[in-house]
Formats: C-alpha cells, sequence, structure tokens
C-alpha cells in the first residue's frame, strides 16, 4: 500500500510533525469541503413555571418566540422565527445520543489520524458545561469520548514513554532503552505533593466517568501502537493559562499563574508554547487529570475572584500513533511513520452582553474582553462565510483574539469542526437566545476542507495478528505436551511419538522352516522402517538445517542487538565520564570560587574597618572644625568689640587733640591779629597826614588778615603800591562760585560785601559789576583741599562786550598739624620760631615785594604756595 502522507523533503523531523496540514499548504481537494456541523440542545427550564419561549418543532427546528411582556407585532402578526440545524436535541435527548450523534464521529477521526474541534456555544447557565463535561452521575462529552478512545485502542497502547511529545507541537519514538530508563524515573519519583495531598478523583467526578458505553471504534489498525496525550488550558482575560502546570505550592502566598503565548509549529499549526502534556494510559487517568486542571482553575477564580463562565477552558486529547516493525513486536522508529492527531473539548465562556450580568469594574473589564474573544470569533465566522460565499478575500482576523488565534487552522486549514448551541428555553434569556441562534445559523454556511484520508502504514497488515497467532500456537503446543519445557521431557515425549508412529514389527519367530510369511512380513515391515528412517533423517536434516539457519539468524540478531546495547552502553559510558570530568571541573571552579568569596570576604572586612575608622577620624575632625569655627566666631566678636572701643578711643582723642589744636590756633591766630593791627598801626601812621587812603587796597587786604600775621617789625619800609584807578567805596563784585565747590570747614570763609554771586560766569552780572571773583578749588599735592581766589577787574570792549584781566590769585589752604614740620625748614627745630620768622618774612616779603603780572595771563602750577595765603600783584 503507497503511503500518502506527506513528507519533508530530507527533513525527517518536519515529516514527524503532525500531519494536520501538508507544507506548502496545497489543499487535497478544494471541492471537498464540509460546513460547520452545528447541533442545538435545549435544555430543560429549571422549573416547571417558568415562561418557555423555545419549541423545538422537529430533528433539525427549533421555534423562538418573544415571551409574553416582550411581544413584537409586526404587521399585526405576532412574530416567531424559527432556526434549522444539523440536528436538534430537545430536553428529553441523553447524553449517550449527544456524544453518538455529535463527538463519535469527531473521535473515529482522531484514532484514524485527522484532527477535530468541538465547542460549546451559548449564555450561562445554558448547559454547555453540562454537555461538555457532564453533571455529577451523567457524564458529557469529554468523559465519553476519552472512554471510546481508550476502549478503542486499549490493548494496542505503547508503553509509557514510548512516544515523546517535543515541545515544538510534533512527536519522536524513543527506543525502547530509553523509555525503559524513563519509567524507571517515574516510578521512583515520589508523588508530587498538591494542595490536598491526595491524588484521588472526586467521589462526584468518579461518577461522571462511570459511562460503561463500551462505545468503541472497530476498525482500529492493531497493526499500530497508541498513546493518548492530555493538556488542559484556560484562556481567561485573554491570557493563556495551562491549568495541568505543577506550581510548587505555596500555602503563605500563593503566586498568580503565569500565561502562556500561542506559538506556529513548521506546518502553520498553533499551539501553546511549554503547556503541560501528560501522557495518559486509562480513562481513569485521563479524567484525573481533567480534574486536577478542573481544581485548579476553581482554586483561581476564588483566590482572584472571577467568575468561572467569563473563562474558555480547552481540553485537547492528542494521540500519537506509530506502525510495528514487520514482526508485530516493536515501535517503527521511523520519524515518517508517526502521526499525531488531536481533539480539542472547548467550553466557551458564556456568550451573554455585558449588561446582564451587572459587572462592575474588574469584572466589567474581563467581561469586556470574554466578549472581545467571543466577538472575534463572530467577526472571524461571518468573514469566512463571506469570503467563501461572495468568493471574497478579505484578511480573517483570528489575530484579534487567543481564542480564534489557537483554533485558526481548523478554520484555515483542514479538519472537522462542531459547535453546540445550548440554549435555556426560559423567556428571560429570550433576547439572548435569539443572538445565539442568529451566530449559530450563520456558522453553518461557512465550510471547512475535510481531512484527508491517509494509509496509517505503509507495511502489510496483519503483523501483530499473525505474531500473535503463532504465539498463541506455541503456548498451545506446550499446554498439549503438558507442562513446563524441559529438555529431558520433551526427547522423551519426542522418542515415544516416533515409537507411536512406527509401524509394529510382526513376530518374527521362525517355528516352521516353511515358513514363508513371517520373513517377507519382516522385511516388508522392516523396509517400511527403514524408508520411514530415511524421511525422518531427511526431516531431521532438513529441520537440523532449519534450525541452524534460525539459529543464526537469531544469533546474528542478537549479536546485533548486543552489539547495539553495547554502543549504547559505551555511548552512555562516554557520556557519563564527560559528565564526570565536568563535575570534576565545576567543583574545582566551585573551589577556586570559593577561595576568591573567602578572600574577597576578608578584604571586606578590612575595607569595612577601614571605613569605620575614617568615619570615627572624619567625625572628629569635623568637630574639631565646629569647634574652631565657633571660637572664631567668638573671637571675631571680641576683636569687633575691641576694635569698636578703640575707634571710639580713637575718636574721642581725635576731638580732643582738635579742640586743643583749634584753641591753640585761634590763640596764634589772635596773636597774629594783635601784631597785625600793631602793623596796620605802623603802616597807616604815616598816612594820618593823608587821611584818604583809597579804599580799594584796604578792601583787598581784607581777606589777608585772615592768614597773614601783621609783620612784628613796627618801622617795616612801606609798599610801594602800584597806581590804580580810583574807584569808589561801593564798587561791586562778581562773586563766581561753581557748583562743584565743597564748603571748606575753615574758620575764616572769603567775604565780599556787595556781591552777586553767580554759579557760572554771565555777561549781564559782569556787565553791573567791576570786580571779577572766581572761586576755584583743587586737590594739592598733600591730599588737602586748596580753595584759590581768582580775582580780576571787569571792562568794557570795545565791540560793547565785558573782558576780564586777572588780577590776583589768593590761595587758601589748610593743613593737617603733623604734615606741617614736614614742610617747615630742617634747620629751624623751634617750630614757633619758624612760625614767626615766617609769618614775618612773609609779611615783609608782601608787602615790599611786587609781582608784576600780565593781566589775562595763564595761572600755572608754579603758583602753589604753602602755609599761608599769598597775594601776588600783576
Ligand atoms: P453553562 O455551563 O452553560 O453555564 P451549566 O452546564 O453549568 O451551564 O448548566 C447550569 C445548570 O443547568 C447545571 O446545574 C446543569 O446541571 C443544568 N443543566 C444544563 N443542561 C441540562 C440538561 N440538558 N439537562 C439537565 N440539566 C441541565
Ligand atoms: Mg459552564
Amino acid at each position: 500500500m503507497a503511503t500518502v502522507r506527506p513528507r519533508g523533503h530530507g527533513d525527517m523531523r518536519a515529516a514527524a510533525r503532525t500531519p494536520r496540514r501538508p507544507v506548502p499548504k496545497k489543499p487535497s481537494n478544494p471541492s471537498l469541503k464540509d460546513p460547520v456541523g452545528v447541533y442545538c440542545r435545549v435544555r430543560p427550564l429549571s422549573r416547571p413555571d417558568q415562561e418557555c419561549c423555545i419549541e423545538v418543532i422537529n430533528e433539525t427546528t427549533v421555534q423562538i418566540h418573544p415571551p409574553d411582556g416582550y411581544r413584537i407585532f409586526r404587521n399585526g402578526e405576532y412574530r416567531e422565527t424559527q432556526y434549522s440545524f444539523k440536528e436538534v436535541f430537545g430536553t428529553l435527548v441523553v447524553q449517550k445520543k449527544l456524544f453518538d450523534v455529535v463527538a463519535k464521529p469527531l473521535v473515529e477521526d482522531l484514532i484514524r489520524g485527522k484532527n477535530g474541534l468541538l465547542f460549546t456555544y451559548g449564555v450561562t447557565g445554558s448547559g454547555k458545561t453540562h454537555t461538555m463535561t457532564g453533571s455529577p452521575g451523567d457524564g458529557g462529552l469529554l468523559p465519553r469520548c476519552l472512554d471510546m478512545i481508550f476502549n478503542s485502542i486499549g490493548p494496542f497502547q505503547a508503553k509509557r514513554f514510548v512516544f515523546k511529545l517535543d515541545d515544538k507541537n510534533g512527536v519522536d519514538v524513543q527506543c525502547e532503552v530509553d523509555a525503559l530508563l524513563e519509567r524507571q524515573k517515574r516510578d521512583a519519583m515520589p508523588v508530587p505533593k498538591t494542595p490536598s495531598g491526595k491524588r484521588q478523583i472526586d467521589p462526584e467526578f468518579a461518577d461522571m466517568i462511570n459511562v460503561q458505553d463500551h462505545c468503541k471504534v472497530e476498525d482500529v489498525d492493531e497493526d499500530n501502537v497508541y498513546s493518548v496525550f492530555v493538556s488542559y488550558i484556560e484562556i481567561y482575560n485573554n491570557y493563556i493559562y495551562d491549568l495541568l502546570e505543577e506550581a510548587p505550592f505555596e500555602p503563605i502566598k500563593p503566586k498568580p499563574p503565569q500565561s502562556k503565548i500561542l506559538r506556529e509549529d513548521q506546518n502553520h499549526n498553533m499551539y501553546v508554547m511549554g503547556c503541560t502534556e501528560v501522557e495518559v494510559k486509562s480513562t481513569e487517568e485521563a479524567f484525573e487529570v481533567f480534574w486536577r486542571g478542573q481544581k485548579k482553575r476553581r482554586i483561581a477564580d476564588t483566590q482572584l475572584n472571577r467568575e468561572s463562565s467569563r473563562s474558555h477552558s480547552v481540553f485537547i486529547i492528542k494521540l500519537a500513533q506509530a506502525p510495528l516493525d514487520a514482526d508485530g513486536d516493536n515501535v517503527l522508529q521511523e520519524k515518517e511513520q508517526i502521526t499525531l492527531s488531536q481533539l480539542s473539548l472547548v467550553d466557551l465562556a458564556g456568550s451573554e452582553r455585558t449588561n446582564r450580568t451587572k459587572a462592575e469594574g474588574n469584572r466589567l473589564r474581563e467581561a469586556g474582553n470574554i466578549n472581545q474573544s467571543l466577538m472575534t470569533l463572530r467577526t472571524c465566522i461571518e468573514v469566512l462565510r463571506e469570503n467563501q460565499m461572495y468568493g471574497m478575500n478579505k484578511m480573517v482576523p483570528y489575530r484579534d483574539s487567543k481564542l480564534t488565534h489557537l483554533f485558526k487552522n481548523y478554520f484555515d486549514g483542514e479538519g472537522k469542526v462542531r459547535m453546540i448551541v445550548c440554549v435555556n428555553p426560559k423567556a428571560e434569556d429570550y433576547e439572548e437566545s435569539l443572538q445565539v441562534m442568529r451566530f449559530a445559523e450563520m456558522t453553518q454556511e461557512v465550510e471547512v476542507a475535510r481531512p484527508v484520508d491517509r494509509a496509517l502504514c505503509g507495511l502489510t497488515p496483519g503483523r501483530r495478528l499473525r505474531n500473535q497467532a503463532f504465539q498463541e500456537e506455541l503456548s498451545r503446543k506446550l499446554e498439549m505436551r503438558g507442562g513446563p519445557i524441559n529438555e529431558e521431557t520433551e526427547e522423551q515425549s519426542v522418542a515415544e511419538m516416533f515409537l507411536q508412529s512406527l509401524p509394529p514389527l510382526p513376530s518374527c519367530e521362525l517355528l516352521d522352516i516353511n515358513d514363508d510369511q513371517t520373513l517377507p512380513k519382516l522385511i516388508e515391515v522392516l523396509e517400511k522402517r527403514h524408508k520411514l528412517r530415511q524421511m525422518l533423517s531427511e526431516e531431521f536434516a532438513k529441520n537440523v538445517l532449519a534450525f541452524k539457519t534460525m539459529l543464526q539468524e537469531f544469533d546474528s540478531s542478537v549479536v546485533a542487538k548486543e552489539n547495539y546495547l553495547q554502543g549504547k552502553l559505551s555511548e552512555k559510558d562516554k557520556t557519563i565520564a564527560r559528565q564526570k570530568t565536568d563535575v570534576e571541573r565545576l567543583e574545582k571552579k566551585i573551589k577556586t570560587l570559593e577561595y576568591k568569596i573567602e578572600i574577597l570576604e576578608k578584604t571586606t572586612t578590612i575595607y569595612e574597618e577601614d571605613k569605620r575608622n575614617l568615619q570615627q577620624e572624619l567625625e572628629s575632625k569635623s568637630q574639631k572644625l565646629q569647634r574652631q569655627a565657633s571660637d572664631k566666631r567668638r573671637l571675631e566678636a571680641r576683636l569687633q568689640g575691641m576694635v569698636a572701643e578703640t575707634t571710639m578711643k580713637w575718636e574721642k582723642e581725635c576731638e580732643r587733640r582738635v579742640a586743643a589744636k583749634q584753641l591753640e590756633m585761634q590763640n596764634k591766630l589772635w596773636v597774629k591779629d594783635e601784631k597785625l593791627k600793631q602793623l596796620k598801626a605802623i603802616v597807616t601812621e604815616p598816612r594820618n597826614e593823608k587821611p584818604e587812603r583809597p579804599s580799594r587796597e584796604r578792601d583787598r587786604e581784607k581777606p589777608v588778615q585772615r592768614s597773614v600775621s601783621p609783620s612784628p617789625v613796627p618801622n617795616a619800609p612801606p609798599v610801594r603800591l602800584r597806581h590804580r584807578r580810583s574807584r569808589s567805596a561801593g564798587e561791586r563784585w562778581v562773586d563766581h562760585k561753581p557748583p562743584s565747590n565743597l564748603p571748606t570747614e575753615t574758620v575764616m570763609q572769603p567775604h565780599v560785601p556787595h556781591a552777586i554771586t553767580v554759579a557760572a560766569a554771565s555777561e549781564k552780572a559782569l556787565a553791573k559789576c567791576d570786580k571779577y571773583m572766581l572761586t576755584h578749588q583743587e586737590l594739592a599735592s598733600d591730599g588737602e583741599i586748596e580753595t584759590k581766589l581768582i580775582k580780576g577787574d571787569v571792562f568794557k570792549t570795545r565791540g560793547g562786550g565785558q573782558a576780564v584781566q586777572f588780577t590776583e590769585i589768593e590761595t587758601l589752604k589748610q593743613e593737617s598739624p603733623t604734615g606741617r614740620k614736614r614742610r617747615s625748614s630742617p634747620s629751624n627745630p623751634d617750630p614757633a620760631e619758624d612760625a614767626t620768622d615766617s609769618a614775618w618774612t612773609d609779611v615783609e616779603t608782601r608787602c615790599s615785594v611786587a609781582v608784576e603780572m600780565r593781566a589775562g595771563s595763564v595761572l600755572g602750577p608754579g603758583y602753589q604756595h604753602h602755609a599761608q595765603p599769598k597775594r601776588r600783584k600783576p
């Protein structure tokens, strides 16, 4: 028989994957499509007095009508709608009937290596779980499927761990030795601890698997071996959780379950990555696993305050099968001969809309998500239908939810899809049931590619049978001979059999000489015996030969097996040796690391010690610093106090000294005044004869009086006065005082009577006056302010303007008492004498010397004179 299995070119692994979809995908026959099988189950009302809105019309039709309070009249007619399905199951239909019609074909397909998907759809409380799982004492489709599978493949199951699922949605066959090792490992392992500590099925569950149906697939390929793997996942809030994952039990703070992700295998089939897949060998075991997941689901519901009706649960049954070898003894190790098929049983979340459950907050969001995945399912179905009906090529949004993404390949590739729509006929569910019906009717219009029939094995059938027949024959023969196989007894019995089969020897006594009968008879018998002997020896030789060849064959096979095992053993030995060296290396590494750790720990302690010391030092230093800072502050305060005190003292001292000096100077001034008066008297003495002395001269003398001591010599030569035009006593002055001048605090201030004081030279003022005086200030070389009174006469110019001819400069200067000595002549040690001398000399000079000065000439710095004002006359 030819193999029609798709095989990867040179890639054995690829071929060992599930045969769901050939790569590249090419539908075997595009016209061979089946619509999604949609069935409807109407559950009985919970109470007989409930109002009913759904009636089963016949085997394929239901009728739904609005409840009393909800009646819609259209054109005066009472509106009721009928929906048709592949089959409708009324309230009285039992689980078995449903199973026979809906699920049995899927199980048959599974065993023939084809995939199937069965899901229940409907609002909460409509009987989805009752249909899928069942109720106590009334097992649903799931336990019945398991029961049928094990009833069918029961005697042909492979030993545990012969098949091994990999983590890429594929399957391998392990050699007997590896499988045996794994079995031993499993047996040695303690039973994993579950929170409850026991691993028995709830009596309630045990009840459900007690199906007692004995339903089985009749034409199971007996030359194959089979293994069943189950996994159980839950999709909640668009997250996938593995319900069989063995998480370490943490009683105090249980960890929240970790969600799983979807992956696509080489054949574009979706699978849950890292999902636990348990190999099961009986219905009980499989259901125990299911119950474990169910329990976990319930715990999650209570712990995380979830609503179980809002999650989709998916129970996946995978069936691996591979043919036996030509003798029917061992599983064929060729990977391309392995077939993996799967049946997914899905109990969907309640399809009701959110407002019905009055969900709030988190629950509302969850409900939204659940509705979202069901909505996506609806959208996908709708798009599929449109694409198929109208030849469109719209993208089906499988990826929008985990639920549709997981089952994408069923709609996209090939497989059998069946849906059971559950409805509760009660009036309250009318609207939701209507929605459910509409969706279900639409789903029927979607077609899915029919799975291809594949020959599962390319070898001559009946290997297992022939082998079995041979074994039976052998045991029968042995039984016939009685007792256990014993070489001696066997030899005896063979000899007996041989003797029995010989023709009996006639009597060979010759009583009569003429007896011509006995000898010929004897000869005849002996000849017969001889012939028999020859035949037997020929047979024996033949048998010996056959036996020898058999023995040789056996020997060679034993040798081959031995060699194989030896090879394996040496391989294992090598691995062990390798691992040993690895372990040694790692141990060495551990030792060095430990040594390093020790050193590091020591270094750490040293550093810590250092750190502590440094910190202490730092603390003491900072304390010292603080102390010093406070000391400094105190010292500053004290110094400031001292400075203030000293300043005050010195200020007082200065004031005292200034006052003393002022007094002294006043006294000196008074003396000088007196002397001047005397000098004046002397000077005016001869004038007594001419009493009218020009008043101008007098006026001019005035400022000088302030600072010049009169000549102590009474008979000093008279001053040769230059002739000036006479002026009336009321001559007017322009007193020009620039505003920038500083007030000098000299005791004697220049005073000009009848003056027009101006801040800036003004022609108007000049026109009215005939004398001009500018008060000019500048900084002398000793840093004191020097005031100069620059005087001049005012003339009328020919052009009608005014011109000033400067005639004299009077210098007024203050001096510090300490600076005086410096400027005085060092040859004269007596300052008083010096003062008098200079005063005298000055007065003398002033009186006798007149310096001619050109009017309007520029006054240079050479005109500075110290110690007293000087008058220069042009
Ligand atoms: P769902 O899973 O859709 O929320 P359940 O399967 O949990 O609903 O059903 C709710 C209740 O109705 C359960 O107690 C179940 O035993 C009962 N029930 C549902 N369908 C049937 C049926 N066909 N016959 C008898 N009882 C049913
Ligand atoms: Mg349910």
